[in-house]
């Protein structure tokens, strides 16, 4: 039988104490389950990735790490919120296996997709992406505004798999190339589609929360949506140039009108008609300047070159606090 594929789970946690010790089990089971079933390697991991939380998790992770080796995990030095924890993982992934899976640690994504993903893979898929077949489980609120994300996303120039989050398989081929795109506003959805190579989807249903509490409330998912845009596309710059064309042409029109009216001597009443014309546009530049200023912003961020997570400490690394101490001054 040919090599199998080593697989490195990349579960990104933050405030998960709750959740962890029911999910942590599942994902090394999975393994287990996929070896057995000569899909992947026995050498295969689970890559917990602490984002800065404030409660017990990275705690948690550690005793799992100690208990069993197929658990591995890295701790961000602070929260820098799930999209830099699931990028942190899989480049710490990218030269440790052949192919990753990322996925939440909340158990809202159903892991017996991986079967169909590793599946995918062995049939010459480079990413699989998982794609929720249903929202029964959402409040009608949370599934509305989870749609209209996409479908906006789509329309402003963004494209990203229609009801697609971040449960997905990529070997590590294209994680490598993945690793050129040096941009810090990241938004994985949007980015790996642009990676390129054969890629192939999953459905799967989405249960709810084992335990805990989403982090993801509608502020939150704003501002995902306007990052995944503005990082990805100059559409609304475009349709801003559009509306000022259409307003110009108005402003012509009316100028035309006044003038008119004018030379015919009828008295305009000319005062309430300014103003709100002055305060419509005032408006629209307003809000034309604001996002612009998005994108210079970014360009602003981007030209720092700011490191995009840093990992202060891995499972499988002694601490060294005091290395002098133990070790001496150098060259004594
Ligand atoms: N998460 C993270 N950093 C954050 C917020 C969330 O790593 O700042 C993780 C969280 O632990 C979970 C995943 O991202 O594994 C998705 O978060 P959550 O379940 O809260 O979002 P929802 O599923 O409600 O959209
Ligand atoms: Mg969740």
């Amino acid at each position: 039988m040919s090599a199998r594929p080593v697989l490195w789970i990349v579960i990104p946690c933050y405030n998960e104490e709750q959740v962890l010790p029911l999910t942590a089990p599942l994902f090394t089971g999975k393994l287990e389950q996929l070896a057995a079933a000569g899909k992947i390697s026995p050498n295969s991991r689970a890559l917990f990735v602490n984002d800065g939380s404030s409660d017990r998790t990275w705690e948690i992770i550690r005793n799992l790490a100690e208990r069993d080796e197929r658990v591995l995990g890295i701790c961000q030095s602070r929260n820098r919120g799930h999209q830099n924890a699931v990028l942190a993982g899989l480049m710490e992934a990218m030269d440790r296996c052949d192919i990753t899976i990322s996925i939440d640690c909340d158990g809202q994504d159903d892991i017996n997709a991986m079967d169909e993903m590793v599946d995918q893979y062995l049939q010459g898929a480079e990413v699989v992406y998982g794609v929720r077949s249903r929202r029964d489980t959402d409040t009608w609120f949370k599934r509305f505004t989870a749609e209209s994300f996409y479908r906006l996303m789509n329309r402003l120039g963004a494209e990203v798999v229609f009801n697609h989050a971040d449960y997905r398989l990529i070997s590590a081929k294209v994680l490598r190339h993945f690793a050129d795109f040096e941009e810090v506003n990241i938004f994985l959805r949007g980015l790996v589609p642009l990676v390129g190579f054969p890629s192939a989807q999953v459905y799967y249903e989405r249960a709810e929360r084992l335990a805990g509490k989403s982090h993801y409330p509608l502020k939150k998912m704003l501002a995902l949506a306007f990052n995944g845009i503005t990082s990805l596309s100059i559409k609304p710059i475009t349709l801003i140039t559009g509306f000022g064309v259409v307003f110009s042409l108005v402003g012509l029109i009316l100028m035309i009108w006044a003038v008119v009216e004018a030379i015919l001597g009828h008295t305009v009443a000319g005062w309430a008609s300014t103003v709100c014309i002055i305060c419509l546009l005032g408006g629209i530049q307003l809000i034309s300047l604001g996002v612009i200023g998005q994108y210079v912003g970014k360009t602003y961020l981007e030209s720092k070159r700011r490191p995009r997570y840093i990992i202060s400490s891995r499972t499988w690394e002694k601490e060294e606090r005091h290395w002098l101490e133990e070790n001496g001054p150098e060259g004594t």
